[in-house]
């Protein structure tokens, strides 16, 4: 099998299959070390962290509205180790703002790769020194450009330090690598990285979606068959989903999988593997999922089929359309392969029984319309509710319910449908918002609501356009932010007395922070706004702030309505 493997990927899944055919085990955990995705583990690569490589997170793991592209190292539950540049290389990107990757350092090497150090607490010289001076040249709290000066490094060289900024739940480091000339994020796990791995994937279900008219053990829902069921009465077309997750030795994390395949009849027809994805059409990670348990459980459901609107670059050219037809007293097999990145697997065959075709049962369409997902598409009604849907905001052909609710409010499609371009809706209504800006909408999610802006119409209504659907409600803002001061120095940051800080708690009671600056005797100061933490501050550091002076501060705050509240005050920093 080995030797097999080697002679390339396509081959390798072909034989394979063969193998499954003739019954042959696929003996999990004994694939060599160096085999991966088919191929010798690539090497030449520093571990960023000078720690043993333990992940929290990996390559290809469902995330909101994107699969993760790079590796979360742990990084001892704290901040501040030291990040070492994997490659030589010069810098290409820095980043630093309040979400996403927070300070991030972008590397391009000489041969073509890239390497990205995420979530950072600060950067090194001379990076740290620059980038504060092009912060106050421009008067931008966020940065996001390529230096015009050529700062390099060597392999190994410490480019920063390990923390927590932007969209992290905790401090780690985000790594990337990429391909310089497309962007696109290569698995990292491809490269022979020290990470301990013995364990298999959980393969924790076999999900069938019957199609229109068909059924799964006499239901017209989608049935979850766990690892018991083996056996399942199918009448009519079905598509396949795989509930399937991975975790590696020395952490209990749940990561993502490598390569998902599945056999229909001992016959390939299914493959998807996460070697590299593409940041343009992240989103469609929302097709490759079944959405309506991701949405609602985050669960990781990979469907094994591909949805026409769905241009992730992770599927084999074996991959069909998906859709099973089991006619009455046939019998079909459906193997299901699921492998991490080291190659240890799982496997599981569910056999569908061709059942007699049952009668049509009542139509249990929600109200709305079938939408074609290539195809612009228009609402309106006698209400004044206005909807437009341009072509391919949708992955497939679906319901979509457009309605006032009985409880008020307003069906706007259905929350277990993804959105791929945003709708534009004009709801008529404004919840009584007297004041242009202050207007917004929020969109039931589970137990809580998310908020979004809108803008009042002339006619009294309202207008905003979304890629998350469910009932809507008008409301309004009317309150900015609400600022105080906080003298203690923020959490994580390095006993330095250069590394002292002025704090302030920004909250906001709707809508959210949308901004935060701040203002000494007049001055511009740069702020570090971490929103997770309703924080703001700025760096003794910095040296725009006298310490043993009166110095009259100002803050200023908007929220995403446009509510904008200031704090004043004179501060003698001792
Ligand atoms: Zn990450």
């Amino acid at each position: 099998m080995k030797a097999l493997i080697r002679l390339g990927k396509h081959v390798g899944v072909a034989l394979l299959f063969s193998a499954i055919a003739l019954q042959s085990t696929w003996v999990v955990g004994q694939t060599p070390s160096r085999i991966r995705g088919g191929e010798p583990a690539r090497t030449g690569l520093v571990p960023p962290l000078n720690i043993p490589l333990v992940l929290a997170g990996n390559f290809g793991e469902l995330r909101s509205n994107h699969f993760h592209t790079g590796l979360d190292f742990k990084t001892l539950g704290r901040e501040g180790l030291p990040v070492l540049a994997a490659t030589d290389g010069v810098v290409s990107r820095v980043r630093t703002g309040p979400y996403g990757y927070g300070n991030a350092l972008y590397l391009s090497s000489p041969d073509g790769l890239t390497s990205v150090y995420a979530h950072l607490q600060r950067f090194a010289e001379p990076i740290s020194t620059w980038l504060c001076e092009e912060q106050y040249r421009s008067e931008e709290n966020e940065w996001d450009a390529a230096p015009r000066r050529a700062f390099t490094f060597k392999a190994g060289d410490t480019l920063g330090w390990s923390g927590n900024s932007g969209s992290s739940g905790g401090p780690h480091l985000h790594f990337e690598i990429r391909e310089t000339a497309t962007q696109r994020p290569i698995n990292p796990l491809l490269w022979d990285f020290d990470v301990a791995d013995n364990r298999a994937p959980r393969l924790d279900a076999v999900w069938l979606l019957p199609e229109p008219g068909a059924t799964v053990d006499g239901r017209s829902t989608p049935v979850r068959l766990d690892g018991d069921i083996n056996r399942v009465q199918v009448s009519g077309r079905v598509r396949v989903a795989v509930e399937a997750f991975d975790r590696l030795s020395g952490a209990n994390n749940v990561c993502g999988v490598y390569r998902m395949a599945v056999a229909l009849d001992s016959v390939p027809w299914f493959e998807a593997s996460l070697d590299t994805l593409d940041f343009s059409v992240a989103r469609d990670m929302n097709a490759h999922a079944y959405y309506p348990v991701w949405s609602r459980e985050r669960k990781q459901v990979h469907r094994m089929h591909r949805l026409p609107g769905n241009r992730l670059p992770i599927y084999d050219r074996t991959t069909r359309s998906g859709i099973i037809e089991v006619l009455p007293g046939v019998e079909r097999s459906v193997h299901v392969f699921v492998e991490d990145v080291h190659g240890n697997a799982v496997e599981r065959t569910v056999r569908l029984i061709g059942a007699v075709q049952a009668p049509a049962s009542e139509d249990e369409r929600p109200p709305g319309a079938l939408l074609r997902y290539d195809t612009d598409w228009s609402f309106s009604d006698s209400t004044g509710l206005r909807v437009d849907v341009p072509k391919d905001a949708f992955y497939d052909d679906a319901w979509f319910p457009c309605h006032a609710a009985a409880g008020g409010g307003w069906y706007i499609g259905s929350e277990s449908l993804p959105v791929r371009k945003a709708i534009s809706v004009e709801l008529p209504e404004n919840a009584g918002c007297g004041v242009r800006g202050h207007v917004a909408v929020q969109v039931e999610e589970g137990e809580s609501f998310r908020v979004e802006p809108a803008r009042l119409l002339a006619g009294g209504g309202i207008r905003f356009t979304t890629r998350n659907l469910g009932l809507y409600r008008a409301a309004c803002d009317t309150i900015g932010p609400r600022i105080a001061i906080r003298n203690s120095r923020p959490s994580g940051l390095p006993e330095n007395p250069r590394m002292e800080a002025l704090q302030f708690e920004v909250t906001d009671d709707f809508s959210g922070v949308a901004e935060v600056e701040a203002w000494v005797e007049g001055c511009w100061m740069r702020l570090h706004w971490d929103p997770k933490k309703d924080r703001a501050f700025y760096l003794l550091e910095d040296g725009r702030h006298l310490p043993g002076e009166r110095q009259e501060v100002l803050v200023e705050a908007r929220d995403e309505a446009g509510n904008v509240s200031a704090w004043r005050g004179t501060v003698i920093w001792p």
